[in-house]
């Protein structure tokens, strides 16, 4: 049952399993748990609806490169599904067996515990089953890319598609305008005890359950482990442990123009690097995107914009004036964009500020921060693709200086894709979560959601922190053993 916590304060007083954050995570966690005869709590910051009150909680500080933080997150019951774009692009059996080349360890699971979960997952994202991920055009060249593959899903919007499940599913309290404000550890059991909880008239209550889960998503997980000063008085978090640090991107940014040669297709396309490419040049993983600027084809919020602008310029009468400013700045027919993998990178983090936002939690600034290798990937990558455009009869491509001359400053956006704040790992010199997705020194405080990442590949993270998501719901309800007293 949903209720509004701001009006309705009937908590349980205990419950097998409490998730954070209504998000996809925390959403697919909470449905699997409850479904298998758990009761289960989740609780959600945000209402049904977008509201400013919820929406300023994620108000923090940036420095390094501008990751957005604020303007890409949406706080209210969907998360941030709320407008994504729905693009799917599987991890890869390389992604989980090769350890990125800069001194800390890859993924300490097999790939085949995720792939396990990849049709559950596409079900979710409501991907056509059976059908495989498709490319839109043929590999460029024999050897550094080949055709990208991806699927589009609708794209999901969780708080719709859920809606009454989570209204009805026996054993699941569903509250909203319910903020966790606090962690309370006890360093003798080394166990949570409670989480505090806060409406919108700072009125605090403490939940108890078994379990915990944190789902809410990879900024606020680590602002809420280094918030706690239980976890951080049981030695849990230390400051020069994970918890917060290796916040990754995947690197957006124009690499530069190109012009097809005659005859050749005007159609979008999408290439990857191959596993040999990424070997020969120690690289990280990319995705690049050939299109030309006068047939953009748009998806999500960039159609939104795309139209906007269109509607726009024409009912002004500026059409002509816009199209003759953009093709004098664009001496080319068509723009290379990128989805690059950047590294893990300690000095990449989310720390923490003094400042306390409206219910009293303290902010958080983001600090997104290339390392050199990263540079190096982008450098590769663009000027690989721009030989093998040329070698593969497609045209030339003229590249930004700033992918080759590595004196200049970066021109990086970002993709919105927010990872590895709370790291996986196989001990807790190297990450902040073990391999079931429990945060080292804890027995009952688990992690879900992209923070988990231990490296992010250039595989977009929705579909794949899913998957995780599934199967830690499988590892949770085998260690909890037999249901009893089902829904007493
Ligand atoms: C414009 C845009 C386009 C995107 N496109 C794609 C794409 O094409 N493909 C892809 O794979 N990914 C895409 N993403 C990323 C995708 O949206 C995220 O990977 C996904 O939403 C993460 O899910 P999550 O459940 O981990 O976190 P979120 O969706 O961020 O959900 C977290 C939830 O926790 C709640 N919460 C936060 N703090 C608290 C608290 N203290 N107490 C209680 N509740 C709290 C929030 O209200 C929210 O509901 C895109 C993102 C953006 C911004």
């Amino acid at each position: 049952m949903i209720k509004d916590y701001q009006s309705q304060k009937e908590l349980r007083d205990t419950y097998d399993f409490c998730i954070v954050g209504g998000g996809p995570a925390g959403i697919t966690l909470a449905l699997r748990l409850a479904g298998q005869g758990r009761h289960v709590l989740l609780i959600e910051g945000g209402g049904h609806e977008y509201s400013q009150n919820s929406q300023a909680l994620y108000t923090c500080t940036s420095s390094g490169l501008n990751a957005y933080a604020e303007e890409t997150r949406l706080r209210y019951l969907g998360g941030t599904s709320n407008h994504w774009a729905g693009r799917c692009r599987p991890f890869e059996p390389s992604d989980f067996a090769i350890p990125p080349p800069i001194g800390l360890p890859g993924w300490p699971i097999a790939f085949s515990e995720i792939e396990a979960h990849l049709p559950a997952a596409m079900a979710i994202l409501d991907l056509p089953p059976d059908t495989g991920f498709k490319t839109i055009n043929a590999s460029m060249g024999d050897k550094d890319f080949e055709a990208d593959r991806f699927l589009l899903s609708t794209p999901t919007r969780f708080a719709q598609k859920y809606a009454s499940e989570l209204n009805e599913t026996e054993g699941l309290d569903v509250f909203l305008n319910c903020n966790c404000v606090d962690i309370e550890f006890d360093d003798k059991t080394h166990r949570v005890a409670a989480l505090v909880v806060s409406d919108y008239a700072l009125q605090r209550a403490r939940v108890v359950a078994t379990n915990f889960i944190l789902a809410t998503g990879a900024i606020e997980n680590a602002r809420q482990l280094l918030n706690s000063d239980s976890l951080a008085a049981g030695g849990v978090i230390s400051k020069d442990g994970f918890a917060g640090r290796c916040f990754m991107e995947h690197l957006n940014m124009s690499l530069g123009t190109f012009i097809l040669r005659d005859g050749q297709s005007t159609e979008p396309r999408q290439y990857f690097t191959t596993d040999a490419f990424v070997a020969e040049y120690r690289s990280g993983k990319g995705n690049v995107s050939a299109q030309l600027l006068d047939e953009v084809r748009s998806y999500g919020r960039t159609a939104a914009i795309k139209n906007f602008f269109e509607n726009l310029t024409c009912e002004i009468g500026m059409a002509h004036k816009v199209d003759f400013i953009t093709k004098f700045y664009c001496p080319g027919d068509g723009v290379i964009t990128t989805l690059i993998e950047q590294f893990p990178n300690r000095e990449s983090r989310i720390s923490l500020q003094e400042e306390r936002d409206e219910l009293g939690v303290r902010k958080v600034n983001v600090n997104w921060a290339l390392r050199t290798e990263d540079r190096q990937t982008i450098k590769c990558i663009g000027l690989e693709v721009a030989k093998c455009f040329a070698d593969a009869g497609l045209g030339y491509v003229k590249l930004d200086e700033s992918v080759y001359d590595l004196t200049l400053p970066p021109k990086v956006n970002p993709h919105a894709h927010h990872m590895g704040t709370t790291r996986m790992a196989s001990s807790p010199e190297f990450g902040v979560v073990d391999e079931n997705c429990k945060v080292f020194g804890t027995q009952n405080l688990y992690m879900a959601g992209s923070s988990v990442f231990a490296t992010g590949g250039a595989s977009n993270p929705t579909m794949p922190l899913l998957q995780l998501a599934l199967r830690l719901a499988d590892y949770l309800n085998q260690q909890a053993g037999p249901v009893v007293g089902r829904y007493s």
